[in-house]
């Protein structure tokens, strides 16, 4: 148990004008309260609010609060009354020990509708005086690092309402010294298997590695310093939860986890962090996809520092962050740092003297600073509640990040967004605004392009792109999540649907019948529409798109004596593609992989693979081609959305068919790499059906492969069993070679 002067000194360690009177009035006070109370594990109950009080000295907060952490539970748990406490603290000290005493016994992951009325009373308190959440805070993490005395069924539920509630709040005001603990100590309680399998691993990577930390921060502070760059490097290995998120985030397998340590360059000033990051970029290769600067866009909650990822001096990957000192304190700390947290600002009025706690007090007072990103969420929180929202609308638009079944997302602009877990970014498009979900054609997540079908996690930045006069495709509503997506998409695509219908049949017509020698023309299908049945050219295009008549009667009737048998034979081969047959989403079917007969075949460059997301662009005298949603040649067809058909995969369980997926690898030259590379894809199932070199450096090769795979799941399969390869650098499905274009 902390003695008194220990306390005291450590507040005066930081704070030498600290009130230590009042420090020690109320370690006495509370001493005397508690008496012989005892904790479970059997200490003098008063040992927990001393460690509570030690926390928030920790965190270098002011003997106000320091004080408040001393008597948090007198009101609750002993016979002191808000009274007592405000004739000798302060009425200051008084209405936040009150505050802490009515959130004392939330519970807030209950089943009950107690739940949302629950939640309710905790931002309230803490609107009041975002202090309240700090003391309650240091309180529960107190709480959590002693939980091993209370009894496992209790144990449970505590550390889900902490990783469910104040863990993502404490990250959601930036402090992240309280959130990583609080995470470890749940994710040791609520996932042991998981926790085990990373601490294993961790492990044997270590035994790897013992002096890559030491010798990276060596390296890289001589690099700085030999450039004049004032600062200071740190490595650490990342957190056992942390990195359960990232597998979890990027479902990634954990033998894919390569790096495991985390650097950080602290600079004085911010010209620093851009210099630093030149140094670093000239010196190493880095990874694209991977830089972000913070620093120029802060996150929501305040956080700001670049983050990049480069190939480093042992040539693995070496995550970096760099920030100066007064960010990284911001960091760390959040609304709780000195850059935010600022002491006279509590009342809302100075020259009244009206005190955050008072009962006549309204919530939305200024806290901390007002520049703070998280205080303006929380001011956002406040005003719904002023607004007087029932409880139940509250809760929902309270959840914001604290909710596991929820995925709170930012606009590049950090506005947040609400939606569903795995709700996608065409959800979140709509979610901003219906015109923006109709235009959408592509988007970044985290500054990463990405697919629009991906699922979203909480605190995802996303940014859509949108392309003027391009039209929501029918198959989003597939996957999309919310109401107001799958209605807009309705809307918008069913009469899309059917332009994209007429004009894919208008193609397969012409196309048929040049092979017949025929020529197209509007006249002759409106001559054979009555023959046909059908009011409309359109009506008749559409129906050939979808298969409800065969383009052997729409000859026949067209050109009823121009047809022999050699034709007839031809028309009668064109059924192959059963086209919309069963579709139950409009996009189209595609089943064969007869890959070059009539108007539908695959791209040769870019080859897809079953079962991956497919389109189909349809080009002039070609029929319609078949890509991989991600081939980067559809860049080449964005603003021309009526040559795109929806395509759907339609295969059976006994297809066998092999599909062909070019690969470029960088691997590390070593001796037998090639051997292992070969035997592994051999003992996927795979067949290599090409091969070759694309470059030779004295430290990468770069190798070109097609590798043969049966559907876009074997794939994966194979592409993540070649990345547990220590001699694998990175694999890429790029675009299909020739022979001629070897780059030796
Ligand atoms: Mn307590």
């Amino acid at each position: 148990m902390m003695r008194q002067y220990e306390l005291v000194e450590k507040v005066l360690a930081y704070d030498p004008n600290a009130d230590e009177a009042l420090l020690n009035k109320a370690y006495i006070y509370g001493y005397k309260k508690h008496g012989t109370q005892k904790r479970a594990s059997g200490d003098p109950y008063f040992s927990h609010p001393i460690e509570v009080a030690a926390i928030l000295a920790d965190l270098k907060l002011d003997a106000t609060v320091v004080a408040t952490g001393l008597l948090h539970d007198t009101i609750e748990d002993t016979d002191a009354t808000r009274e007592e406490i405000d004739e000798i603290f302060g009425n200051e000290i008084g209405a936040l020990v009150q505050g802490l005493t009515k959130i004392s016994n939330l519970k807030l992951i209950s089943r009950e509708t107690a739940q949302s009325e629950n939640l309710k009373k905790l931002f309230f308190a803490i609107s009041k005086d975002i202090r309240v959440l700090l003391v309650k805070l240091a309180d529960r993490l107190h709480n959590m690092r002693t939980i091993n005395f209370v009894k496992p069924e209790k144990r449970i539920r505590i550390a889900q309402e902490t990783m469910d509630i104040y863990a993502p709040l404490a990250g959601r005001m930036g402090i992240q010294f309280f959130r990583e603990e609080l995470e470890d100590i749940c994710f040791r309680i609520l996932n042991v298997d998981a926790r085990h399998t990373i601490l294993n691993r961790l492990q044997a990577m270590h035994e790897d590695e013992e002096d890559l930390l030491a010798n990276i921060v060596d390296i890289l502070n001589k690099k700085l310093k030999d450039a004049g760059v004032s600062a200071r490097v740190i490595g650490r290995e990342k957190r056992p939860y942390s990195i359960f998120r990232k597998m979890e985030r990027q479902s990634i397998s954990l033998e894919k986890i390569s790096d495991i340590f985390a650097f950080r360059i602290i600079t004085k000033n911010e010209d620093d962090c851009y210099r630093a990051l030149g140094l670093v970029h000239t010196e190493w290769p880095m990874v694209p996809e991977r830089f972000k600067d913070f620093i120029s866009i802060p996150k929501s909650n305040d956080y700001r520092s670049i983050h990049t990822t480069i190939i480093g001096p042992t040539r693995k990957r070496i995550e970096l962050q760099i920030r100066t000192e007064e960010m990284h304190e911001v960091n760390e700390y959040g609304i709780a740092s000195h850059a935010l947290y600022k002491e006279n600002i509590y009342t809302n009025n100075p020259k009244t003297g009206a005190m955050p706690g008072d009962e006549t007090e309204k919530p939305g007072s200024v806290p901390v600073s007002e520049e703070s990103s998280a205080f303006k969420w929380l001011s956002q929180i406040i005003e719904s509640l002023e607004d007087g929202d029932a409880p139940e609308q509250f809760f929902e638009h309270t959840k914001l990040e604290l909710f596991a079944d929820q995925a709170f997302c930012f606009t590049p602009k950090g506005r947040l967004i609400a939606l569903p877990k795995h709700a996608t970014p065409i959800d979140f498009a709509y979610a901003v605004h219906t015109d923006i979900g109709n235009t959408c054609v592509g988007c970044k997540i985290n500054g990463i392009t990405s697919r629009l079908r991906s699922r979203l996690n909480n605190g995802d930045e996303v940014e859509i792109i949108t392309s003027k006069g391009s039209l929501p495709q029918a198959i989003w509503e597939n996957f999309v999540l919310t109401g107001k997506a799958k209605s807009a998409i309705r809307r918008a695509s069913r009469e899309e649907r059917k332009k994209q219908y007429a004009h894919l049949g208008k193609e397969m017509l012409i196309r048929i019948f040049k092979k017949l020698k025929i020529k197209y023309s509007d006249d002759k299908l409106t001559a054979a529409l009555s023959v046909l049945a059908f009011k409309s050219i359109d009506d008749l295009l559409v129906a050939i798109a979808r298969n409800e008549v065969r383009l052997k009667q729409v000859a026949i009737a067209v050109a009823p004596t121009l047809l022999d048998s050699k034709d007839i034979d031809f028309l009668n081969q064109q059924t192959h593609f059963e086209l919309g047959a069963s579709s139950k989403t409009n996009a189209i079917p595609i089943r064969g992989v007869s890959q070059n007969l009539g108007f539908i075949r695959f791209s040769k460059k870019y080859p897809p693979i079953a079962g991956e997301r497919i389109v189909g662009i349809i080009k002039k005298g070609e029929g319609i081609i078949i890509y991989p949603i991600d081939a980067d040649e559809l860049e080449i067809f964005e603003d021309q959305p009526d040559l795109w058909v929806d395509l759907v995969w339609d295969l059976d369980e006994g297809d066998k068919n092999w599909f062909t997926a070019p690969i470029e690898i960088t691997l590390l030259n070593e001796v037998g790499a090639l051997a292992r590379i070969s035997t592994l894809i051999a003992d996927q199932g795979c067949n290599i059906w090409n091969s070759f070199m694309l470059s030779k450096e004295t430290d990468f090769h770069h190798l070109y492969m097609e590798v043969e795979v049966r559907d876009i799941h074997h794939f994966n399969i194979l592409k993540n069993s070649l990345q547990t390869l220590s001699i694998i650098d990175d694999i890429k499905r790029v675009a299909g070679r020739k022979f001629g274009e070897i780059t030796l």
